[in-house]
Formats: C-alpha cells, structure tokens, sequence
C-alpha cells in the first residue's frame, strides 16, 4: 500500500486529490499539510473536504508528516513547492508536483534536487487527454510548422494565479522544440498596432473568468484552410486521477525527472 501525503490539503486540487486517493486501491492517506496560516490547519482532513471524520488532522509543514510516507503529492503555489523539494531532498521520499508558475531557475532547481535525491513526476497538466494533444501538436507542427501561423489560446477559471497556463507553455515548447526554436518565439499577448505577424512566432493568449477549469486551444492556420486541436477539461477529477496515477508509478523508482507521458506510456 503507498502511503500518501498531500500538500495543499485544502485547496481546489488538494480536496479532489484527497478523494481520489480514498477512492483508488492501493495508495492511502496518511497525512496533509496546509500553509501555516491557513484556516485548515488542525482541522481533520474529512471535516475541510466534506466527508466524515478521517482521524488524519491537517499540519502546517511538511517536515511535521514527512516521515510517514512514501509519496508527496504537490499542487500548491511555486515557492511552496521550491520549499517542499528543498524538505525533501534530506529524506529521498518520491515527489508529484503538478504546481505551475515556476520560474526558468526555480524549476531547474527542483529537477537538480531530484536528479540527485528522489523520483519526481512534474507535469504542468496531468490529464491524459492534455498528453495526448502534446503528441497530436507534435505531429501536426512537423507536417505544417514551416507554412502556418500557430497560435494557442488558453483559458482558466477567475482565481488562477498564474498567466499564461503552464500547459499553454509546455504546448508552446513543444512546438518550438519540434521547430528547433527557442523560447525567445513565444508572446504572451498581442496589443496596439503590431503590423505584420512575424513568421516565426508562437503567440499564447489568456482568457481569465468564471469557472473555466481549463480548455486549450492550437490554431495551425494556413492560406485557405486552418486546423484547431481543442482540449476541454469538464473536471479536476481528470487532473487529480492522474496525479494520483503518478503518485502510485513514482514509488520505487530512481532518483530523477520523470513526466506524463513516462507515467502513461506515451514515450
Ligand atoms: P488553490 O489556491 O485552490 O490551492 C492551493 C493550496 O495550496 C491552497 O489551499 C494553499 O493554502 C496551499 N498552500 C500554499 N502554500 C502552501 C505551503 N507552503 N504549504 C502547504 N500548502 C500551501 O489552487 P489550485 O487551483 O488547487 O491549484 C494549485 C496549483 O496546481 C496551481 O499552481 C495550479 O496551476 C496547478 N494545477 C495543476 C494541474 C496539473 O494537472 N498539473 C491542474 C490544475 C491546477
């Protein structure tokens, strides 16, 4: 049985998290974590995701539950996430975080940290049909990337914290990675009088409202015809049952890098 720990217990994907890992056989709760401040904290875990009393009370670090488990499963706020991978790397334990928002160094310290002391899973989205679209982006990039204008457009709930999404940006890198280009193609919006779309650009716009839980859009649009590849996700269940997949594949395995499609079987 994996013994899970979560952090963010109280959050949007923390709750959906934690009823998934009641639902799924083979992995348990042990422990969850808040940050200090939260109202959460010294609550029971069932009382703050609305079901009956777990016996399992929400702490406020993750040092205080470390030692009783095998796996953390992260989605909480990029600097939290750095701290939790610091933690970690003094204890081995395996790691899914599916945070975004991450600067250029803060992930790359977290990949270093985990390259040396423990597995971890990070994927900006966890979803199945969104590591899908990865590999229909790739290919259609490789059969009209040179000839057509791609742009991808995002759009999330009113509460996100970060713009663009990471999975805007990952699906941008892997265009720009099947182009042989880099992260200097990217613009993040478009305003005023611009002229003339340059030919080697990805643009990613952002909508932000209600409760989109998140859809993602690439346009690859050419002279006379225009394909759009359309992810919509109905649910956080999609992204909390891929979490907890990861989590259930990540134990046992070597210190490392590991993403989605390792955890699915896409490679
Ligand atoms: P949220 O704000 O509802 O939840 C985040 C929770 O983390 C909050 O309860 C907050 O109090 C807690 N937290 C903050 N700092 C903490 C700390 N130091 N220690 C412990 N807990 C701490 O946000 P959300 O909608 O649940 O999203 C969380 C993150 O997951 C975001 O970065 C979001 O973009 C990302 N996300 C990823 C995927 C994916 O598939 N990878 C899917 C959805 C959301």
């Amino acid at each position: 049985m994996v013994k899970a720990i979560v952090a963010g217990a109280a959050g949007r994907m923390g709750t959906r998290i934690i009823h998934n890992i009641l639902d799924t056989p083979g992995i348990e709760l042990v422990a969850a974590f808040e940050r200090p401040d939260s109202p959460a904290v010294g609550k029971d875990v069932g009382e703050v995701i609305g079901l009956p009393n777990l016996g399992i009370p929400i702490e406020d670090s993750l040092e205080k539950v470390i030692d009783k488990g095998d796996v953390i499963i992260d989605f909480t706020f990029h600097e939290a996430s750095l701290a939790n991978a610091r933690i970690n790397a003094k204890y081995g334990k395996a790691m899914v975080i599916g945070t975004t928002g991450f600067s250029k160094e803060e992930l790359e310290e977290i990949h270093e940290l985990a390259r040396q002391h423990f597995p971890l899973v990070q994927a900006y989205n966890m979803s199945l049909g969104i590591n899908l679209l990865y590999k229909l982006v790739e290919l259609a990039t490789q059969v009209l990337g040179e000839d057509f204008d791609i742009e991808i457009v995002e759009a999330h709930h009113r509460m996100k914290k970060d713009a663009p999404s990471g999975t805007a940006i990952a699906l941008a890198n892997v265009i720009a990675r099947t182009l042989g280009w880099d992260e200097s193609t990217f613009r993040f919006c478009r305003e005023g009088i611009i002229g003339e779309r340059p030919k080697k650009e990805i643009g990613i716009q952002t909508i932000r409202a209600g409760e989109i839980v998140g859809e993602h859009t690439v346009y690859f649009a050419g002279t006379g015809e225009r394909i759009e590849l359309t992810h919509r996700a109905a649910s956080r269940d999609t992204f909390a049952r891929g979490a907890v997949k990861a989590a259930l594949w990540v134990v046992g395995k070597s210190p490392g890098v590991y993403d989605m499609h390792d955890v699915l079987g896409l490679k």
